[in-house]
């Protein structure tokens, strides 16, 4: 083995073609492909100079920049693990991560160093701004590293799970579980290097940092590189853009922009969603606007991208489409494969699918079956064509007087009703049947009344699915992905029958 698997695949495009452009957008007026490989090569001699040796977690919490892009690939290329941390993490919650992964560096933003050095303990630690200024470009020279030797297994990152609905994990994955996803990616949603993806994503999940960043490097596309997620400066892009990728929150806030036409959107060829469900009517409506159809995949940290709907035949909307070539996918109840149609836990298995949980072998053996099959904690269902549906996470499953209520039935009859913009089905502690059946209700409507929810439930729904309280609520609570937190809003509602 002398090459490093993930890195001279991610830049084989860049070596071809150094002078194409990488990178537009504010912060840059054009950054090519092979300045991009080179400050990553001197990103690693500065790492290695500090110590890292491969095998050694790099830790970064950072405003996103291009240089934090960058050094993603510096970690890389210096056989280290990348360990990405959301910029939203407070001091305990990062004093978890850090002692967790024992990082031998630590890059944080200028203005935390004074709380996070001391959490990193003997770690060396760097920083960096979103104007790539701190200590880690300082110590920027001529020199490079050449990449180190990795194979196909080896770890190129470990990445903590969002932990919506338990403690992170640290799911570790292989240069080629990440080069494998992205290969196939590319090619299914067929990305060239005549593509201008916008990028609004955080680079701190899987979304942003692997999905959109490494199909850009392996298509040789160009990267319309945005700092956050802002309606202004997408609708400056889009004209001169062919592909947008988001959570659906991008797609609901667009929505909101009078400046959404088909006109501004006649350069574009795609359009993807994922990371959270999308609403049908989101999807319709943006059909509406715009005349393109939102595609939408589903993926999780752990296995990288799983299904998605197809680039050409139907895209049907509340569904996340088919597995990817080489990406194995079955529902299961009790460790026996359901009939089709019926509702179970989607397991998958594939070159994407992760190497297990950093110093977690119990969490490992208990979600990663020997024979490779992953447990994803997700309930699905598969339709005649195959067509692959999400109906919640387990641990939202209701079980109410013994029967089990899925939430996601009861949050689309909800969501069709007049005046609801959205809503979230939890279960709550009850005396009599365990767990209860409670709506959280976004309202459009002020006048929307409970009772009115309530009688739609009734006309449409099995008595025991029927919400047993609905609360109005302003907004649902979402984490930085537009993922409903609903393990805080049972928190908050944990006592509703008890009082
Ligand atoms: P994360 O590991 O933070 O990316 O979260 C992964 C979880 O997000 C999955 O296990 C699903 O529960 C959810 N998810 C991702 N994409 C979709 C989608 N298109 N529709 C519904 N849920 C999704």
């Amino acid at each position: 083995m002398s090459e490093n698997h993930l890195f001279s695949r991610l830049t084989a495009f860049a070596a071809a073609h150094p002078d194409k452009v990488f990178a537009t957008g504010p912060e840059t007026s054009g950054q090519s492909y092979g300045d991009t490989v080179q400050n990553a090569l001197r990103l690693a001699a500065v790492l290695c100079a500090a110590g890292l040796t491969p095998g050694d977690r790099v830790a970064v919490q950072v405003e996103k920049s291009l240089t934090a892009l960058e050094l993603s690939l510096a970690t890389v290329a210096a056989g280290g693990f990348s360990l990405p941390l959301n910029t939203a993490y407070t001091a305990s919650e990062l004093s978890y991560f850090l002692t967790d992964a024992a990082p031998a560096i630590v890059v944080c933003d200028p203005a935390r160093a004074g709380e996070i050095t001391p959490l990193a303990k003997s770690a060396h630690v760097f920083t960096l701004d979103k104007a790539a200024q701190g200590t880690l470009t300082a110590a920027l020279t001529d020199a490079r590293i050449a990449p180190v030797a990795r194979g196909p297994d080896d770890l190129a990152a470990i990445l903590y799970t969002s932990g919506t609905t338990g403690r992170s994990k640290g799911a570790m994955l292989s240069h080629d579980n990440l080069y494998s996803n992205a290969a196939a990616l590319t090619d299914h949603w067929r990305f060239t290097s005549d593509d201008v993806l916008i990028h609004a994503l955080p680079i701190f999940h899987t979304h942003g940092l692997f999905v959109a960043t490494n199909i850009a490097l392996v298509s040789g596309a160009t990267l319309h590189f945005l700092q956050n997620f802002s309606p202004d400066q997408i609708i400056d892009a889009l004209p001169e853009a062919t592909s947008l990728m988001g959570v659906p929150t991008f797609y609901t806030r667009l929505l909101q922009d009078a400046r959404l036409t088909p006109a501004l959107c006649a350069n574009m060829r795609l359009f993807v969603s994922g990371s959270a469900p999308m609403l049908v009517d989101t999807h319709t409506q943006w059909q509406a606007r715009t005349g393109h159809t939102i595609l939408e995949r589903y993926g999780m940290t752990e296995t990288n991208m799983n299904t998605s709907n197809p680039l050409e035949g139907a895209r049907r909307p509340g569904t996340v489409g088919l597995p990817l070539p080489g990406v194995e996918l079955r529902i299961m109840d009790n460790a026996h494969e359901v009939p089709q149609g019926e509702i179970g836990t989607i397991e998958v298995r594939g070159p994407n699918v992760f190497k297990g949980y950093w110093q977690m072998p119990e969490k490992t053996a208990e979600e990663l079956r020997p024979d490779g099959w992953f447990i994803t904690g997700d309930l699905g269902q598969i339709d005649a064509d195959g067509y692959v549906s999400i109906v919640g996470r387990g641990k939202d499953l209701i079980i109410t007087g013994g029967f089990n209520v899925y939430p996601k039935e009861l949050e689309s009859l909800i969501d069709e009703i007049d005046g609801v913009l959205e809503s979230a089905v939890i279960g709550a502690p009850h005396p009599d049947f365990g767990e209860a059946v409670v709506a959280i209700v976004v309202a459009s409507d002020p006048a929307l009344t409970a009772d009115a929810v309530k009688a739609v439930a009734a006309e449409k729904l099995a008595k025991f699915k029927q919400p047993k309280q609905i609360v109005f609520l302003p907004e649902l609570p979402r984490n930085t992905m537009g993922k409903v937190q609903k393990k805080a809003l049972r928190d908050s509602y944990a006592t509703l029958f008890s009082q």
